[in-house]
């Protein structure tokens, strides 16, 4: 997507589960090239807005339009084939499996028939570019020497970064990452905020989920603040952290 077009758009968005509105009338867009905070207290609904936006539980009401497509409409793989990739708040690896193999398993769902179909019948050059392009992004989060390690024998910190990996192999146009830099220590914090302003400056756009403001303020264009299922405020990090509400809900002080 061309500089400035809507990446998302949320309206009025509702998601129930049983008497439970996790998310409840929440509307906000994305803009190509961004970087946009979801924030919020635990519960907010921040994981369950990840889950309308790909396309892996459908909103209850309410519309979420993602790279030009109804989310809600598409099987997530077929959101994911359209540029959208994600991290997950509880890190998902296959602990058995090496880091390069982790890492390339985001290839496959975009190469051809989904994983499984990819893994039997990919060719042997495919293979061969998929694997070079796993390697690029592990040397990226600054994993490439691990890379014949098992993904079970990394610290949780360097799990997250793994996840990243392996979201990137996916050559994403949309990136959705849920609280990257939990369990990360500070110089791979920052080592987490210059790569996703890289990858801004590449033109990827980005929705993040963290509680590390200092993190969050210092890297965001604009802000979504979520508290109980609802959108309490939104603007620049300078106009969030002035708002009463926010800092009463979240910010504390
Ligand atoms: P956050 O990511 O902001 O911490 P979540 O989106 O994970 O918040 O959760 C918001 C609320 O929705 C919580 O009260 C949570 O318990 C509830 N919730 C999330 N997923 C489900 C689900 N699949 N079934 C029932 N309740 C859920
Ligand atoms: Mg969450």
């Amino acid at each position: 997507p061309a500089r400035g077009m809507e990446v998302l758009r949320v309206e009025h968005a509702v998601k129930q589960f049983g008497g439970l509105r996790a998310v409840n009338d929440v509307s906000f867009t994305v803009n190509a090239g961004e970087i946009v905070g979801l924030i919020g207290p635990n519960g907010a609904g921040k994981s369950t807005m990840f889950n309308l936006v790909t396309g892996v539980s459908p909103a209850t009401s309410g519309a979420v339009t993602v790279l030009g497509r109804a989310a809600g409409r598409l099987p997530a793989r077929t959101i994911h084939r359209l540029g959208l990739s994600r991290t997950f708040q509880h890190v998902k690896q296959f602990s058995e499996l090496s880091l390069l193999e982790n890492a390339m398993m985001g290839g496959y769902a975009r190469a051809r028939a989904g994983m499984l179909g990819s893994l039997l019948h990919l060719e042997r050059r495919e293979e061969a570019a998929l694997q070079q392009a796993a390697l690029a992004q592990l040397e990226r989060v600054g994993l490439r020497d691990r890379a014949f390690d098992l993904a079970g024998n990394l610290a949780l910190g360097q799990q997250r970064l793994l996840e990243i990996a392996r979201a990137l192999v996916a050559d994403p146009a949309f990136l959705l990452l849920d609280e990257p830099a939990a369990g990360l220590r500070y110089g791979e914090k920052a080592e987490l905020a210059a790569l996703l302003r890289k990858l801004r400056e590449e033109g990827v756009t980005i929705l993040i989920v963290e509680h590390d403001m200092d993190l969050v303020m210092g890297l965001v264009d604009r802000l979504v603040v979520m508290n109980g299922g609802q959108e309490l405020a939104q603007g620049s990090p300078r106009e969030v952290r002035a708002n009463a509400a926010v800092r009463e809900a979240y910010l504390g002080a």
